[in-house]
């Protein structure tokens, strides 16, 4: 590099803010693309959301995700005190560095931190995954995603509903860019260690003889009923398939507390897994229960069908093409779940742009970005 040649510009520093599991596997791809670009410097924030080894660490490893700059130790116990402390804790990186750009992923309150971090320092922002709506502000992950794209300078959008969302709520055309799903294009990036997983043999488990669970919303676990409805329901799917439940701390910790472990009887309860072991296990079970919101879109592009445990989703691509099916819980019953995961007509890899090609389209714009 030639400081002296007057053409030449450092490089623009974006901050890359991530939190928890589900931004893990979207920001892997951009990280690595990111190293084909020059034109910016990434400071990589962790917030501290998700922190032990089974929800952040071995995605680390797994993915290749280089490690974080920065660690935050939000602490706090309430959602709200979480986030207001995530947000004051990164005020001094802010101040340190002088950004031109932050980049967060996904709806979660890390993404929330995130955002309001960077437009309180006047620093621009882009949000990966922006524009899907579930229209139904009891979730603090809708709450979440309406701030933060009404923040935001740049939107990037996984699927043609999150376009026309945006377009309604008077974002500027220029700002939004369909540009696919990028935690699909981590699925495509590793499709053979996937597949190289040995997770079946270690469960014994047979390819299509199983249903694999995972629940962790917010409003499902913070009501006793409603988790108790939920695990009524997956109890109800034990006697024709065995179940496996890889158990969420958050999900756990509920489960204790409200007194409901006896609905975990004779399912296989696991730790929550690693990424290659998950997607396999998604990828051979019969199909899958769940209220993630990742794993609607993994198994709509693997084709398995998947019984979502919620009224309604953000993410209706998925309801069109079948494989996803919403049983809200209140009137949902385990033998109309399991007639749904019993399909088998359901073909994959059908959503434009749901591709190994994200990450590459989202630099087409950053690159061109004017900051
Ligand atoms: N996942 C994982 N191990 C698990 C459960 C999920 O690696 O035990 C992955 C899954 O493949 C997907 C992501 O975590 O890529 C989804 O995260 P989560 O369901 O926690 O969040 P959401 O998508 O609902 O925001």
């Amino acid at each position: 590099m030639n400081f002296f040649n007057p053409f030449y510009s450092l490089p623009r520093r974006l901050a890359v803010i991530v939190g928890t599991r589900p931004n893990f596997v979207k920001a892997a791809p951009f990280l690595r693309e990111a190293k084909n670009h020059p034109r910016f410097d990434y400071t990589v924030i962790h917030t501290g959301q998700h922190f032990d080894q089974n929800m952040s660490e071995v995605f680390f490893a797994e993915l290749g995700i280089p490690r974080p700059d920065v660690f935050l130790n939000p602490g706090g116990e309430k959602h709200t005190e979480k986030i207001a402390l995530m947000f004051d804790q990164m005020k001094d990186v802010f101040k340190q560095h002088k950004f031109a750009g932050a980049i967060v992923f996904g709806d979660v309150n890390s993404t929330l931190a995130g955002a309001l971090a960077a437009i309180k320092h006047n620093v621009r922002l882009a949000h990966i995954e922006a524009g899907l709506r579930s229209h139904d502000r009891r979730m603090p992950e809708e709450i979440n995603r309406v701030i933060v794209d009404h923040l935001a300078h740049l939107h990037f959008v996984t699927e043609q509903s999150g376009v026309e969302n945006l377009r309604r709520e008077g974002v500027k055309e220029r700002k939004i860019h369909l540009v696919g799903n990028i935690m699909i294009e981590s699925l495509e990036l590793y499709r053979n260690k996937i597949e190289a997983s040995p997770i079946l043999a270690q469960l014994q488990l047979k390819p299509k003889g199983y249903i694999l669970v995972t629940i962790h919303r917010q409003e499902n676990t913070d009501s006793k009923q409603a988790l108790a409805e939920i695990l009524q329901l997956v109890a109800g799917l034990k006697n024709q398939y065995q179940v496996v439940f890889p158990l969420h701390p958050g999900t756990k910790k509920r489960i204790e507390e409200y007194g409901l472990a006896s609905f975990l009887t004779g399912l296989t309860v696991i730790e929550p897994v690693g990424y290659f072991d998950f997607v396999k296990l998604t990828k051979d079970s019969l199909g899958v229960v769940t209220d993630s919101g990742g794993i609607q879109e993994e198994t709509s592009h693997l084709g398995i069908p998947c019984a979502t445990l919620r009224d309604n989703t953000e993410r209706p691509v998925t309801l069109e093409l079948g494989s996803n099916k919403l049983f809200p819980i209140a009137e949902a019953t385990s033998s109309e779940i399991l007639q749904h995961l019993k399909r088998l007509d359901f073909k994959p890899g059908l959503i434009p742009f749901w591709d190994s090609g994200v990450s590459k389209r989202i630099f087409q714009v950053l690159d061109n970005w004017e900051i």
